[in-house]
Formats: C-alpha cells, sequence, structure tokens
C-alpha cells in the first residue's frame, strides 16, 4: 500500500469477502480441505514462504491473525511479522531463535526486566554467555564485541530511564561484524521509528501497549527481515505460539486510531513536563524534551515523535514520602503496564546493574500520561508532590 501510515491504519485489512471494514474473527483448530493433494499442496506453500491467507492447522493461526500480520508488516516496512501471546513472549521468540551454547548475546543495560532475566539467567543454563553494555556509553558495547558475538539485543529509550542511543552506530557494529540486531521498540512505535528500515534484523513490540491502546488485551510482535525470516520461522514453529483471533482482533481495533492516540499522549505528555520541570522536588525529567542534551539528539536523529512514558527522579530522604506521593493521586493508577489511554504511576525499584547511574536518596517514579484533560492531570499531580518530604 503506496500510503501514508495515517491513511494505512485506516485501509489496511478491511475484509473484502465480508465487504466488511475489519476483517473477520475466525476461531479454528481444525480447517478443511477438499483432497489430500489440496493439503499437502498448501503445507508446501507456506514452507515455501509463500504468503497465505489460512494456515492448514489452527496453531499457525486464522485469518483473523494473519489480517493482523499483514497489518503490521505493512508498518514495520518487514518481510514478515510473528504474533505471540504477549510482549515478552516477542522477546523470548527472538533471543531463543538465534543463541546457542557458546554463542554470546549483548544487551542493553537498562532493559525491560524480564529481557534481563531471561538473557543472565536462562541463557546461563544454555551456556550462552549475556553481557550488558551501558546505553550512555557506545564504547562499552564496542569492546564487548567477539567473534562469538551472536546477537546485540537494544531496547530504545530504556523503558525505566530513558536512554537513547545513536542506533546506527549499532547497526554499523554489527554488520561489520556479522551479529544479528534486535530491538524493543515499544516506547516508540513503528509510527514513530521503524527500526527495519535503519537496518535491525528484528523489530520487537508488546502489542499490549499502544497497539491495543485499551488495557484490554495482551500480545506481541516480531517483525523480521527477509535474511533472518527462516530461522525465525522454524523456533516459533517448534515453540508452538499462538494467539487467538479474538485478541488479534482486538489489537487491530485499537490500530485504527494509534496515530490520534499517540498524537494526543504527545500533546498531554509536553504539557505536563512543562509543569514537572519546574517543580522543584523533581530533580530530572526523563523523556527527550531538553534541547541540547545526548538523549534529544539522539531522539530527534531517529524518531518522528515521542509517546507518553517517562521517569521522574525525585530527591528525598523519604522513600515513605515518595510513596506517598504515588498513592495521594487520584488520577493516575498504581499498576504495571502503559500504553493505554488511562494515565499510571509506578515507584520503580532499580535493583539492577543500572542503579549506579542512580544516586543516593534519589527515587524514580514512572509516569504513563493518558487521554485525560491534562490540566486534571496536572493539579492532581500538584497536590500529590506535597506529600513529598
Ligand atoms: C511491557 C513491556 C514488554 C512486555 O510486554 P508484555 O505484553 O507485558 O509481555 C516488553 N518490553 C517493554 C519495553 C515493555 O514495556
Amino acid at each position: 500500500m503506496k500510503y501514508s501510515d495515517i491513511t494505512k491504519l485506516k485501509h489496511l485489512a478491511q475484509d473484502k469477502k465480508s465487504r466488511s471494514a475489519n476483517p473477520a474473527i475466525v476461531r479454528a483448530s481444525t480447517v478443511f480441505f477438499k483432497t489430500m493433494q489440496e493439503l499437502i499442496k498448501h503445507e508446501k506453500l507456506v514452507k515455501k514462504d509463500k504468503k497465505v491467507d489460512f494456515y492448514e492447522y489452527g496453531r499457525g493461526g486464522s485469518q483473523t491473525t494473519i489480517a493482523l500480520e499483514n497489518f503490521i508488516a505493512e508498518l514495520e516496512g518487514a518481510h514478515r511479522v510473528f504474533l505471540t501471546p504477549t510482549g515478552f513472549a516477542a522477546i523470548a521468540l527472538s533471543i531463543m531463535s538465534f543463541c546457542r551454547p557458546g554463542d554470546e548475546i549483548i544487551v542493553t543495560d537498562a532493559c525491560y526486566h524480564p529481557t534481563r532475566k531471561i538473557t543472565s539467567e536462562l541463557l546461563k543454563e544454555f551456556e550462552v554467555k549475556t553481557q550488558f553494555y551501558n546505553p550512555d556509553d557506545f564504547e562499552s558495547l564496542k569492546e564487548k564485541v567477539t567473534e562469538k558475538t551472536k546477537m546485540i539485543f537494544v531496547e530504545n529509550p530504556g523503558s525505566s530511564t530513558f536512554e537513547f542511543q545513536d542506533l546506527s552506530k549499532i547497526i554499523q557494529l554489527a554488520k561489520k561484524n556479522n551479529i544479528i540486531t534486535a530491538i524493543d521498540n515499544t516506547w516508540g512505535t513503528p509510527l514513530f521509528f521503524k527500526p527495519l528500515k535503519l537496518g535491525f534484523d528484528i523489530s520487537i513490540s508488546s502489542a499490549t501497549k499502544y497497539f491495543s491502546g485499551h488495557s484490554d488485551v495482551m500480545l506481541g510482535t516480531v517483525a523480521v527481515n527477509k535474511k533472518i525470516y527462516s530461522k525465525v520461522e522454524f523456533y516459533n514453529r517448534l515453540a508452538g505460539y499462538r494467539v487467538s483471533a479474538d485478541d488479534a482482533y482486538l489489537v487491530l481495533r485499537g490500530l485504527r486510531t494509534l496515530d490520534v492516540r499517540l498524537e494526543r499522549h504527545q500533546k498531554n505528555t509536553k504539557q505536563i513536563i512543562n509543569f514537572l520541570r519546574k517543580e522543584k522536588k523533581i530533580k530530572e525529567v526523563l523523556y527527550p524534551y531538553k534541547k541540547g542534551t545526548k538523549n534529544y539528539k539522539n531522539w530527534k536523529k531517529y524518531y518522528s515523535g515521542a509517546t507518553g512514558l517517562l521517569s521522574v527522579i525525585i530527591q528525598s530522604k523519604s522513600k515513605n514520602s515518595v510513596f506517598k506521593f504515588v498513592n495521594s493521586l487520584k488520577l493516575f493508577g498504581i499498576g504495571q503496564s502503559w500504553g493505554g489511554f488511562e494515565s499510571l504511576a509506578l515507584y520503580q525499584k532499580i535493583q539492577r546493574i543500572y542503579r549506579k547511574y542512580i544516586k543516593k536518596n534519589h527515587h524514580i517514579v514512572r509516569l504513563h500520561i493518558g487521554l485525560e484533560d491534562p490540566s486534571e492531570l496536572i493539579a492532581d499531580l500538584k497536590q500529590a508532590l506535597k506529600k513529598i518530604k
């Protein structure tokens, strides 16, 4: 489709057969064929990486999940997209498709916590060595590359501390050393940044967040280029991942308004940052808003927009009073996840290695700025900030 992303979001996955604006929800395990020959022919098509509009058995997916896969492949500029039951499964699929005993993987230090667990703990049991690099220091990545490095796994920005990296440097380094590159692009979404176009092999999104946008479904997406497609396809088939047609439909429905929601998240977030940066109790706002900073420069270089997730550093000797701040918020729910229509707040336990970036008596609270009236969100933050001692 030659249209802009905005138009694509409205026109992709229309169902010509039923003349509907959206695809049908097809629930199926068994799929019928007229003859054995037809079944065998179909299996061959799938094996040969030919596009099909149904799979020969429900584990592969259904018309609804294929519609969503093709939809996201268009947005990402991908050869193919795999759907997984959660965003985390998308990370696991990407890593487990490639890392084998004796290999090494290099991972962004400030990554999503389960990503740290699977690489540092599970992979260790398979004799895969994990090294974490400081996202603020390209040299710390470069020096970890050896001939055993199989994959560089990037999270950009780090979803608690929001470092933005100079991504094309990473791509160059990886290409030179024949290393596979994967990026968790959940924050930016393919609307604001398209990793495969820059040269990443794998672009991962937790569709639980902005793709769905309504906090009522979990799903993950792995967008891949042609070069590595068959390796991921092989593992995906044997891992038995499958997504229900109902869940795929909910994500597809959410995608229709992704552009409109992100625009509003961005606008609200800007207003709230303008308030937060003037508050004395806020030491720092972790978000690419400040011109002249490294994060701003790297954000601007690769992204056409910014979304609604940020962190603030609060300076206080009383952790309890920072908890009180979070607890006193009336319009911000206390909860995991983000990317839905609603605002959220979460005290971040920084027990990981990247704790070294955080000073004593500094606390990180992550905020998701939702689609509420921003002046009411500001009033809410104002009253709650008073609790911090
Ligand atoms: C939430 C999240 C994930 C995992 O997604 P789930 O759908 O919750 O499994 C992965 N990466 C990032 C950056 C996330 O915020």
